[in-house]
């Protein structure tokens, strides 16, 4: 398909990843990441039956004065953005203070919530730190969302928060939803309540295979993973006031790609994100499992620049176009192997299969 507009960011973006490798062979230094994500915490007041944070457990968590001490490097290296996921960021008591001071060494900010502990005095504080975007998970109505998310309060909570964070007027505020078998007949009614609430931003994942979401019952069958893909479709092209992107696992769409995106979407880990861990701990993503293959140096340890710079070894040679499946795949310099977390989950990572099709084979 003809999108003149996505294969010029194509271009681009392929000349991007020569030059981050060639700057890096010659000088041992790679290009700063454009986000770190800081897995702040594991604890949660929420139980929800998709989450993968609930993989691990933690001893101990890095203190308010080492996070600190890694967002000065992290500023020092001009790295534009910084964001807190979990378990929920708010539990711990020093979130706001973290991302405040981040704010002031000029990183922008964010973070994602379930939205529970957000009042009115509390969505006055997270402006007031000079944060840039907020997420909050939405994941059905009313009924839906309490189910999976296994509190009575918490839909309630999450709508009422998206108000107030709205309100408040926080420069971007997301709304998010993983997309099961439990809510996937609900994704228009969804798109009518947050249209209702005047969320402009909806960021749709698919389940991953790891944590409470293991079991496939709750991942969508092939037909349901293609209705949704037509949705999205349907709801860009038409210029629904809710614009919808598809996040985190779903890298690349196989023949939905141009239909759907304006540019490409490769996994940046490696190359333009990583993830902070509780503990100190870098690794690709948050979603990535915390064991030690995972790990690529420990901030405690070493400084974050070196971890940055000697790591990721596997991601830069984009290692999973090597495997037998994807060797020969016609897509494989568009797609890279899919998602590295539903790859080494030893779930199923390529698109084309998720949709029920067989990925195209070079000539
Ligand atoms: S075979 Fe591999 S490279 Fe090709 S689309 Fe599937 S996961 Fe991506
Ligand atoms: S490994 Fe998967 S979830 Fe993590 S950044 Fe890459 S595509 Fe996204």
């Amino acid at each position: 398909m003809l999108n003149l507009g996505y294969d010029i960011a194509k271009f681009r973006s392929d000349l991007f990843y020569d030059d981050f490798n060639s700057r890096l062979a010659a000088t041992g230094r790679a290009y700063a990441p454009h986000y770190v994500l800081w897995d702040c915490t594991r604890r949660c007041n929420l139980h929800c039956v998709h989450c993968g944070a609930a993989k691990e457990k933690y001893s101990a968590e890095l203190s308010n004065e080492e996070v600190k001490r890694v967002i000065d490097e992290l500023a020092a290296m001009r790295v534009r953005f910084f964001a807190a996921t979990g378990g929920e960021p708010l539990l711990r008591s020093d979130l706001l203070d973290v991302l405040r001071y981040a704010c002031g060494k000029g990183l922008n900010t964010g973070f994602a919530t379930n939205g529970f502990f957000i009042d009115e005095a509390k969505a006055a504080e997270i402006k007031d730190t000079g944060i840039s975007s907020i997420q909050v998970s939405l994941d059905g109505l009313h009924d839906a969302h309490n189910a999976i998310r296994g509190n009575a309060q918490s839909f309630q909570n999450a709508v009422c928060a998206i108000r107030l964070l709205l309100a408040e007027g926080i420069p971007v505020v997301t709304a998010a939803t993983t997309i099961t078998k439990m809510n996937y007949g609900q994704i228009s009614g969804l798109r009518n309540l947050m249209a209702g609430l005047g969320v402009r931003m909806w960021r749709i994942c698919l389940v991953m295979p790891i944590g409470r979401a293991r079991s496939s019952e709750l991942h969508l069958e092939p037909g349901q993973l293609k209705g949704l893909l037509e949705f999205v479709e349907e709801n860009n092209k038409n210029g629904y006031p809710v614009k919808i992107t598809l996040g985190e696992n779903m890298p690349f769409l196989a023949n939905f790609e141009k239909r759907i995106r304006s540019e490409p979407n490769a996994c940046p880990v490696g190359f333009t994100a990583c993830c902070l861990g509780v503990d100190g701990n870098v690794r690709g993503c948050p979603e990535m499992p915390d064991r030690p293959e995972n790990r690529e140096g420990n901030v405690l340890e070493k400084p974050f620049a070196k971890i940055w710079n000697e790591g990721f070894k596997k991601y830069r040679v984009r290692a999973a176009i090597n495997d037998s499946d994807c060797s020969c795949c016609a897509s494989k310099k568009s797609c890279f192997g899919g998602c590295w977390v539903m790859h080494e989950a030893q779930g199923e990572q390529c698109i084309y299969r998720l949709l029920g099709e067989k990925p195209p084979l070079t000539r």
